[in-house]
């Protein structure tokens, strides 16, 4: 299945990271974002093969309790709870669309703003998914696929960047003030590596199941 061939990319970008995003994470937390998501990701991966017979909802749930049980965190928390409302959101859907995918997105985006009281601007991964999806919007199908998901890079890209010259007024870094300023949050680059990761799957292949 095409699906969990990304979500194995997914997996992969985040374990290799993970030395990095803890690295971001010591600047401005604790130190454990990267260890904490490849701890769930490493998990996923290695469950894989079993996803191949689930439903598209069933295999978004699985991922969002295999992170649940795994991270830990805020992140563990707030991802799980994006991946637990995609599965609500694809009851009943056996492909996914352009269309599919945007919602699936925005859908992910009200989870996670729901589950931390978070907006735009705070200095978190919403930072970059935020701009991903406004761009990702602005497409009604992926018949523009060569500029369509390099477009939605690089718009998370600059909403990643964005986080550098912001005050943290959320999660641990927050307890900083102003001294979270000239620091990347370590949560809007885990969320641009994987956007990055799905557009680039995307546009090499396209939708799908
Ligand atoms: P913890 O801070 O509990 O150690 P992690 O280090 O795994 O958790 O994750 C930290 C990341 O979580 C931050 O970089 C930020 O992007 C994200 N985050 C924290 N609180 C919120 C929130 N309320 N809304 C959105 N994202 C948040
Ligand atoms: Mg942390």
């Amino acid at each position: 299945m095409y699906l969990t061939k990304l979500i194995n990319n997914v997996c992969e970008v985040i374990i290799k990271n993970q030395d990095y995003l803890s690295s971001l994470d010591r600047e401005i937390g604790d130190g454990d974002h990267g260890v904490n998501l490849a701890r769930g990701f490493t998990k996923i991966q290695s469950d894989l093969a079993t996803y191949e017979t689930l439903s598209l909802s069933e295999i978004f749930k699985k991922m969002a309790m295999t992170l649940m049980a795994n991270v830990g965190g805020a992140s563990g928390a707030l991802y799980s709870s994006g991946f637990l409302e995609i599965a609500n959101y694809l009851k009943n859907q056996t492909n996914i669309s352009y269309q599919i995918f945007v919602e699936g997105l925005n859908v992910f985006i009200e989870a996670i703003k729901k589950r931390g009281q978070g907006k735009i601007g705070e200095k978190t991964m919403l930072d970059t998914l935020i701009p991903a999806y406004e761009e990702a919007k602005k497409f009604s199908t992926e018949t523009d696929k060569s500029t369509l998901w390099l477009k939605i890079i690089e718009a998370a890209r600059q909403g990643m960047d964005s986080t550098k010259s912001l005050i943290a007024t959320k999660g641990r870094a927050s307890y900083l003030k102003e001294r979270s300023v000239d620091h990347l949050d370590p949560g809007a680059v885990s969320s641009f590596l994987i956007i990055e990761t799905i557009a680039n799957c995307c546009n090499s292949e396209g939708l799908g199941k």
